[in-house]
């Protein structure tokens, strides 16, 4: 796994436990930010999709369930939103190189 991929992971656990009272207890939100970026929303686990073009121009991450905002502390996130820029177009990337040769 690409270091920034780790950075991005680090940066969502890291960003859940600050809002108000969210605990996490006993499970830590399954993070994905291969395919499709996302994240288990805390509160109602259902899957919260991540764009990554909202999410770098945004300042939070809204659950479509059960409304739960997430915010993006975008200083402390400087350099995962770095990273999802990066991961954006290197997903844009893969998906290109794909479409042309397959393994
Ligand atoms: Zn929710």
């Amino acid at each position: 796994m690409p270091n920034y991929l780790h950075k991005i992971s680090k940066w969502f656990k890291d960003l859940l436990p600050k809002k108000k009272n969210l605990k996490l207890e006993n499970s830590t939100p399954a993070v994905s930010v291969s395919k499709n970026p996302g994240l288990n929303c805390p509160e109602c686990t259902n899957r919260i999709p991540v764009d990554i073009k909202m999410l770098i121009h945004s300042n939070a991450i809204t659950c479509p369930s059960c409304n739960l905002e997430l915010e993006v502390d975008r200083e402390k996130s400087e350099g995962a939103l770095a990273a999802l820029s990066k991961l954006q177009s290197g997903l844009h990337e893969a998906a290109t190189i794909r479409q042309n040769s397959k393994t």
